[in-house]
């Protein structure tokens, strides 16, 4: 599996999905591998120190001669391995402006890892530009994080269209795995009508686990841990674990 999270709009919790998926599947024994490919490099910054990052996923995009392997660190989580990012992934789009293949340089990438990881989870950037049309090429699966806000469909058109657009050539196989509704508050009637709303449009999609908000989320990152080391007894830790199993259960039902 290869699990693109990926959302245009900013702050909705892509990374944080993305850091906890990542942790949870690692747990779960699963070989994970977490590519980040946002040049805020947050998903990274939650595991490693920056300084010890010499060369990020920019340099494995953009260099012949460099490999994902080549980049990949290993965390203080079992089987959970990072391919970091740095600020330089912005310049990606000049960077291969013209190049027949630059959609797909991170599938070529991925393929030559050889199967080293069975799980892969992708933190794709604010944005639908190249770095994001990279992931969702390179991916077998998208993940979907809205935001439960007033706001939260804002731009959903958009992400829909880019997928549709990659489907029709450069990887028919994508699928929707799914749509999770995240720093959710039970216990406001808004919440409930943004829920509601969400699931009118993405029907079954919707994962029936919700990520409610917690602090302890807030709060991991800085710790350069996930949450489930960081608070498991949280509900932050017991949202994502649950997450976790639907992702499973989808993936092997082939239901996604
Ligand atoms: P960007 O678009 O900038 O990459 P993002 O979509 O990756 O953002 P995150 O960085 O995961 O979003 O989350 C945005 C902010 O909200 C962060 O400060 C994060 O700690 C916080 N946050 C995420 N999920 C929750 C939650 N369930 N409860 C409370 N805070 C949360
Ligand atoms: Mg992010």
């Amino acid at each position: 599996m290869i699990v693109a999270i990926a959302n245009q709009k900013g702050g909705v919790g892509k990374t944080t999905t993305a850091v906890n998926l990542a942790a949870a599947l690692a747990m779960r024994g699963k070989k994970t591998l977490l590519i980040d490919l946002d040049p805020q490099a947050n998903s990274s910054l939650s595991f490693l120190d920056l300084s010890s990052v010499t060369r990020s996923t920019y340099d494995a995009i953009t260099e012949p001669g460099c490999e994902l392997a080549d980049v990949i660190q290993s965390s203080a989580v079992a089987n959970l391995s990072i391919a970091p990012a740095r600020i330089g992934l912005a310049k990606l789009e000049s960077r291969l402006v013209g190049e027949l293949d630059a959609h797909f340089r991170l599938k070529d990438k991925i393929k030559a890892l050889n199967g080293a990881y069975t799980h892969i989870v992708i933190d794709c950037p604010p944005a639908l530009g190249l770095l994001t049309v990279n992931a969702l090429v390179a991916a077998t699966h998208l993940l979907i994080p809205i935001q439960s806000s007033y706001f939260a469909l804002e731009g959903t058109d958009d992400l829909l269209e880019t997928i549709e657009k990659v489907r029709q050539r450069a990887n028919p196989g994508l699928r929707i795995l799914g749509v999770v509704i995240t720093m959710h508050d039970k216990r406001t009637a808004l919440a409930r009508d943004i829920r509601e709303q969400i699931q009118k449009v993405f029907g079954g999609k919707v994962f029936q686990t919700v990520i409610t908000k917690s602090v302890r989320l807030e709060e991991s990152p800085a710790y350069k841990e996930s949450i489930f080391t960081f608070a498991p007894d949280s509900t932050g830790a017991t949202d994502y674990y649950s997450l976790c199993e639907e992702v499973i259960e989808r993936v092997e039902a082939r239901t996604a």
